[in-house]
């Protein structure tokens, strides 16, 4: 029987199109190639003639699409002789910053948010080994920390500010119009610091410019009302949502985000936390699919969209799901309405909770 190659990570994938040499020290834990899963149950639920499907971007190795950018930022650090990097981050950018240095052999310190980040991505970053600093303050303060912090110590930031990390982040683009074999309609994805919208927009271009496809879609970015500075035309200082990964009010990638708006002609719009915990269940629920809060973003976004009939009937849309529900099991728990129940360890009493049940 003849075996398939190998899957050894989106650098050795797309190498002619990343900033690598052919003696570039890989940094990678096979990240990239994520299922682009059609959805099967919630089209009929909207009662729309839509084609649907998630790119689960949770199924990278650290359970989020920063792994994209991350063997990108961490590669080059390392061929540039880095030995310690340096994040600011609501989770995900911490738990995969950590998991590449360990990789890698060299240190990682991430600055997070007091109180306000998923047990998971904590874990993480604390068994892969990075010095976790949790800060006083959100985010967007973490942010400015980082920058100002990299004059007085030997430290590469690996925040999205890094221009690898979108180098490698657009390969999403890439593997969603080799397999869809042009681009969707429309492109749906949760914006925080708005890094992933324009690496997405960035990668579609490219392969529309080397004549790969002829095709480009809409770009639709939505977010947490509490944390819209996109919505608001302005940055926001307190920042407040349930999707602690998008819980960002200074988003550092603020004009190139607007000229994806643009030349896309797509638009932003914004979601409740009661919207996005709603399409988080209802992915998991009627699809099989657990992302966590941020990502369903995306999903409670488009479908207001559909009903609004903004996006129209016949449409093809991919909704990026950025990272895995098992990192954030709290938020989960608490808004599953079937309580857990506890029956005596009798076939009897376990008959009962079937037959009452099915
Ligand atoms: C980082 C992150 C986002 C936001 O991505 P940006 O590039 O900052 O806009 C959304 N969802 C999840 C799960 C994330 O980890």
């Amino acid at each position: 029987m003849p075996f398939r190659s190998r899957y050894t990570g989106l650098i050795d994938t797309y190498r002619d199109r990343l900033p690598v040499h052919d003696d570039t020290r890989i940094i990678s834990l096979g990240e990239g190639n994520t299922p682009l899963i059609r959805l099967n149950n919630i089209p009929g639920f909207l009662e729309a003639e839509i084609d649907i499907y998630v790119k689960f971007e949770g199924l990278n190795p650290t359970g989020s699409f920063k792994d994209r950018g991350m063997t990108m930022a961490v590669t080059k650090a390392v061929e540039e002789g880095s030995e310690a990097i340096i994040c600011a981050s609501t989770g995900n950018t911490s738990a995969s910053a950590a998991a590449y240095a360990a990789r890698a052999g060299i240190k990682a310190f991430v600055l997070i948010p007091d109180g306000k980040i998923a047990l998971g991505k904590l874990a993480q970053a604390m068994m892969h080994g990075a010095t976790v600093i949790q800060i006083k303050g959100n985010f967007d303060v973490g942010m400015q920390l980082v920058k100002d912090i990299t004059g007085h110590a030997p430290v590469t930031i690996v925040n999205s500010i890094n221009p690898y990390r979108l180098q490698g982040q657009k390969t999403a683009a890439f593997e969603i119009l080799e397999e869809l074999g042009c681009a969707p309609d429309y492109h749906c994805i949760p914006v925080g610091n708005a890094g992933n919208i324009t690496a997405h927009w960035m990668g579609y271009k490219e392969y529309n410019e080397h004549g790969i496809v002829n095709s480009l879609p809409v770009m639709v970015g939505y977010q947490a009302s509490g944390s819209a500075p996109f919505m608001r035309g302005a940055m926001v200082d307190a920042p407040e949502t349930v999707a602690t990964a998008i819980r960002i009010g200074h988003p550092q990638s603020w004009d190139k985000a607007w000229a994806t708006q643009k030349e896309s002609k797509g638009w932003f719009d914004e979601c409740s936390d009661q919207e996005i915990l709603a399409a988080q269940k209802m992915l998991a629920d009627r699809e099989g699919v657990f992302c966590e809060p941020a990502s369903a973003a995306s999903l409670a976004g488009m479908i207001k969209d559909v009903k609004s009939g903004k996006i129209p009937a016949g449409s093809k849309i991919v909704c990026t799901l950025t990272g895995n529900g098992i990192k954030d099991p709290d938020t989960a728990i608490k808004q599953c309405r079937a309580p857990l129940q506890s029956v005596e360890a009798t076939l009897d009493a376990v008959k009962r909770a079937i037959l009452d049940n099915i």
